[in-house]
């Protein structure tokens, strides 16, 4: 492939949290980037709910030097652990999420948009080559270069770069791109049988909430028969509640999850009546409320045998859909993008900043290693999700009976190492990246 310069060039598909990051993490290289995003523009309004980001993302944004403006945003409240009950208001267990003098963060709730604005941000302070409103369609690849075309406003546009990054989500459109160039088939997203709904409401619309959700016990999540439902305290001024429940629920299209509000809630109802105080109350609370819930189908693929291609590498969602369970899917997709920036950030400084080096064995070697490296971590996390996925479908009396003794057991017996593999974790290198931002300013 030609270059007008050295410049090692890649395309990001995909302008999410995943995106974002990575592209974030390059422009302090000797890089030019370009970010595909299918949205028609900036999102202007608060969207997506409310997530934990563990002390694990934490530090992949320190390493973007975005934490402490992630923490000084209204949204967004450090949690050491989740306090979970049973549906008749009994403790099953507090689970530790990281704390600040071991991990550097504790695990944060906040709402998604406020991770993916502070991101957004400073890819406009840095002035990257951000394409709204464009869409990948399809890509080719070479040995020397990947011919990538995307949609951009209705109009056709293509180009040949040195590297494709699809992180394009569970949807993505460059999962079957990438596996056709393998002369394979990408498995499909597929419905796990979970739904979630989600609503924001102002604590003092329940009352007593407040004195439920402290900021000692900021996150209560009930495991109840028929379902589950979580609620956080996210926000600084201690004025708002997100909450959320996981239940079981039959496949529907796109048109029929947007059921009436009415109905949606009379479901709720229904199902978690007998629960404890305040999840009838949240419920009630919520319909009498204006706003419109948050609906979340639950979708899932299979594990990928192949995260890369010759030229074309998968990270985030697209790669490991990561089921909400897990309370990763941000900190994991932020995870991938330092870790890939690691390895090019080696690569390019071993080929003296050119693209000399970017032969298709020695760009496959280091996709290779990315895979290797990142796969078995995302797995387990991955698999530990599904397991509390399973535990929100419904089951009988002596069902949930057994369940909760399961999860008192594993929640006394829940070692400091599995706290320090999961939120503990440092992607290698990430402390580094202060330096090179100092040196580009
Ligand atoms: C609107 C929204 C709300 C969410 N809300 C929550 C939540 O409340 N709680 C939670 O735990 N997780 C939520 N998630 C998921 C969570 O953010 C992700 O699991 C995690 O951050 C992984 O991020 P990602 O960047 O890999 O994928 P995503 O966040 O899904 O980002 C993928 C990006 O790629 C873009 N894209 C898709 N196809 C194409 C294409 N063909 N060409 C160009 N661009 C494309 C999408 O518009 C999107 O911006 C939400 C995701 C979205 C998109």
């Amino acid at each position: 492939m030609s270059h007008s310069s050295n410049e090692f060039e890649v395309i990001v598909a995909g302008g999410g949290i995943a995106g974002a990051a990575i592209a974030l993490f390059l422009s302090h290289l000797n890089t030019r980037v370009t970010i595909i995003e299918s949205r028609p523009c900036r999102p202007s309004t608060a969207e997506g709910g409310i997530l934990m980001i563990g002390s694990n993302g934490m530090n992949v944004l320190q390493g973007l030097g975005l934490a402490e403006k992630l923490l000084q945003r209204e949204s967004g409240l450090q949690v050491s652990h989740i306090t979970i009950m049973d549906g008749s208001g009994g403790l099953i267990g507090r689970v530790p999420q990281g704390c600040v003098e071991r991990h550097g963060f504790a695990s944060t709730a906040i709402l998604r948009w406020d991770i993916h604005e502070v991101l957004l941000d400073d890819v406009d302070q840095k002035g990257l080559d951000m394409r709204w409103n464009s869409r990948i369609e399809s890509v080719d690849e070479f040995d020397d270069s990947v011919l990538v075309r995307w949609i951009e406003a209705g109009e056709k546009k293509e180009k040949e770069v040195d590297l494709l990054i699809g992180a394009d989500g569970i949807w993505s459109t460059t999962r079957p791109s990438m596996y056709r160039c393998l002369g394979l088939e990408a498995p499909k997203p597929r419905y796990s049988g979970l739904v979630g709904v989600g609503f924001i409401l102002s604590i003092d619309t329940v009352p007593g909430l407040s004195e439920f959700l402290t900021l000692e016990q900021p996150v209560v999540m009930v495991q109840s028969r028929l379902g589950f439902v979580g609620m956080m305290r996210y926000d600084k001024a201690g004025k708002k509640v997100g909450w959320w429940t996981t239940h079981e629920a039959s496949e529907r299209s796109r048109e029929e999850w947007k059921v009436p509000k009415e109905q949606m809630f009379r479901e709720l109802r229904e199902r978690y009546s007998k629960s404890a105080f305040p999840v009838p109350q949240l419920i009630q609370a919520s319909e009498e409320s204006s706003e419109q819930p948050f609906v979340w189908p639950v979708y899932e693929v299979e594990k990928l045998g192949n995260w890369h291609s010759k030229r074309v590498v998968l990270i985030g969602d697209a790669a490991h859909a990561m089921p909400p369970h897990s309370g990763q899917g941000a900190s994991q997709a932020l995870e991938d993008a330092a870790y890939l920036a690691y390895l090019i950030r080696q690569h390019l400084d071993q080929h003296s900043n050119s693209t000399r080096g970017s032969t298709a064995t020695v760009l496959h070697s280091l996709l290779d290693t990315f895979q290797k490296e990142r796969q078995p971590r995302v797995d387990d996390i991955v698999d530990e999700a599904n397991r509390r996925g399973d535990t929100k479908r419904e089951t009988s009396q002596i069902g949930m009976f057994i369940r909760k003794w399961m999860m008192k057991i594993l929640i006394l017996f829940m070692s400091q190492k599995w706290m320090d593999g999961w939120f503990g974790y440092k992607v290698p290198g990430i402390d580094e990246w202060s330096a090179l931002r100092s040196a580009a300013r």
